[in-house]
C-alpha cells in the first residue's frame, strides 16, 4: 500500500507498470531493441509527427532531457527569447548561461500569461533572434501557457520554437499539425505515468540533420545518440532497460485510455474534485480556472496561526497522501497535483484527508 502521490512527478504508477520491471533485458537483444524503437514510434504519433519528426531519447530526469535540447540544437551563435514565468523558464535561462548561449528573457510574474502581443514587440525590437523558448505547462503555479499563441506568433516571425512541454505532454493537446515547432521535451514519469529515468526530445528532421557539432558534452549530445540509432537501433550506452520496460507498459495504457483526449478527460475531472473540495473548505486557489491547467493545483497557504506546512504534511502523509511544497517567489503556497494514475475516488478521499486534518490540527479558514 503505497503512499499516493499528489505531486508532479514521480507519480503514482500503476501494478501492471511497476511489475514491467520485473524482467532483466539485454541491451543488446532484439526484443529489447524492437520494445525501445516501439516507444520511439510511439512518442512521435503523439505529436503526429509520422513524416517530419524524429524521437531521440535521453537518459536521466527531464532536466536532462531539456539540457540535451538546447545544447544539440542551437547553434554557438543562436540568439534566443526565453519566456519566463515560473522556475522551468528560469532553468533553460541558467542552462543557456551554462552553455554560452546568448538569451534575453520576458518575465512576467508566476501567476499571468504572457502578453503576445508584448512577445511580438520583442522579437521586433530585438533583430537577430533566433530561437523562442517556452514552456507549456509551468509547473512552478500549475498554470497553462498559451502556446498555440506563441506558436502561432513564432511561425509568422519565421524564427525556431522549442518547448519544455515535461509536465503537460501525454495529456494536454499537442499535435504538430496544428503547433509549429522545432523541438519539444518531455520525460517518461509525468502524463504518461511510467517512472523517472528517460526523457525524450521530439524534433523536426532537418534540424536533428543539422545539429552535428553543436554541442559540448559527449552524454548529452542528441545528435551523437540519434546518428547511433539510427545506425543499428541501440543505445550507444548503457540504457535505463527497466524504466524503458515501465515506460512501454505505460504508453500501451496511455493508449487504451483513450491517448492524449482521455487522459486530459481523467485529469481534469481530478483536477475539479480538488479545486472545488479545497475550495469548498476556504481554501484560495492562486490561478483562475481559466488559466489552470489539470495537472498540478497550487493553493495559498491558509493565514491561520495553527498553519504550518510541514505538520499540515505530515498529517496528510500519515493518511497516505503525499502533497508538495509551494515554488512561488511571491506568497506562501503549497501543492496538490492531480495527475498519475490516480481516478476521482482517490481524490475524493484526498480532499476528505485534508478536511479530517483541518479538523485534527484546528485550522479553521473564515
Ligand atoms: C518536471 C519538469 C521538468 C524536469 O524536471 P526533472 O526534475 O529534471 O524531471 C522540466 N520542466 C517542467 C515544466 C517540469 O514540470
Amino acid at each position: 500500500m503505497d503512499k499516493k502521490l499528489l505531486t508532479p512527478g514521480p507519480l503514482t504508477t500503476s501494478i501492471t507498470t511497476k511489475e514491467a520491471m520485473l524482467h532483466d533485458w539485454g541491451s543488446r537483444d532484439q526484443k529489447f531493441i524492437d520494445l525501445n524503437q516501439s516507444i520511439l514510434e510511439s512518442l512521435v504519433k503523439l505529436i503526429d509527427g509520422e513524416d517530419s519528426y524524429q524521437c531521440v531519447p535521453m537518459q536521466g530526469s527531464g532536466t536532462f532531457a531539456v539540457e540535451s535540447m538546447i545544447s544539440s540544437l542551437t547553434p554557438k551563435d543562436a540568439k534566443i527569447l526565453i519566456l519566463i514565468n515560473g522556475a522551468y523558464g528560469h532553468r533553460m535561462k541558467k542552462m543557456c548561461s551554462y552553455l554560452n548561449r546568448e538569451c534575453i528573457a520576458y518575465e512576467v510574474a508566476e501567476h499571468e500569461q504572457h502578453k503576445i502581443s508584448e512577445v511580438e514587440k520583442i522579437i521586433d525590437t530585438n533583430k537577430g533572434l533566433t530561437h523562442v523558448f517556452a514552456v507549456y505547462c509551468e509547473t512552478t503555479s500549475g498554470i497553462l501557457n498559451p502556446i498555440q499563441e506563441i506558436a502561432d506568433l513564432v511561425e509568422r516571425k519565421r524564427l525556431s520554437l522549442f518547448v519544455d512541454a515535461m509536465s503537460a505532454f501525454g495529456a494536454l493537446p499537442f499535435s504538430s499539425k496544428h503547433i509549429k515547432f522545432d523541438a519539444v521535451a518531455a520525460s517518461s514519469n509525468k502524463c504518461l505515468e511510467g517512472v523517472p529515468g528517460v526523457g525524450f526530445i521530439l524534433v523536426q528532421n532537418n534540424v536533428i540533420e543539422n545539429a552535428k557539432g553543436n554541442s559540448h558534452s559527449l552524454s548529452l549530445d542528441l545528435y551523437d545518440q540519434w546518428q547511433a540509432m539510427e545506425k543499428n537501433k541501440q543505445w550507444r550506452f548503457t540504457p535505463p532497460t527497466h524504466v524503458l520496460a515501465a515506460f512501454y507498459q505505460a504508453i500501451k495504457e496511455h493508449k487504451k485510455e483513450g491517448g492524449i483526449k482521455g487522459r486530459y478527460e481523467r485529469y481534469s475531472n481530478n483536477c475539479k474534485i480538488i479545486c472545488d473540495g479545497m475550495k469548498e473548505m476556504g481554501f484560495e486557489q492562486l490561478l483562475p480556472d481559466e488559466i489552470q491547467a489539470p495537472i498540478i493545483i497550487t493553493f495559498k497557504q491558509p493565514q491561520n496561526s495553527n498553519f504550518n506546512f510541514q505538520q499540515f504534511y505530515d498529517a496528510l502523509s500519515k493518511k497516505n497522501f503525499l502533497i508538495y511544497p509551494g515554488k512561488l517567489t511571491v506568497a506562501d503556497t503549497f501543492r496538490i497535483g492531480c495527475i498519475g494514475n490516480l481516478d476521482e475516488k482517490d481524490m475524493r478521499d484526498a480532499i476528505q484527508a485534508v478536511k479530517e486534518v483541518m479538523q485534527e490540527l484546528q485550522i479553521r479558514i473564515k
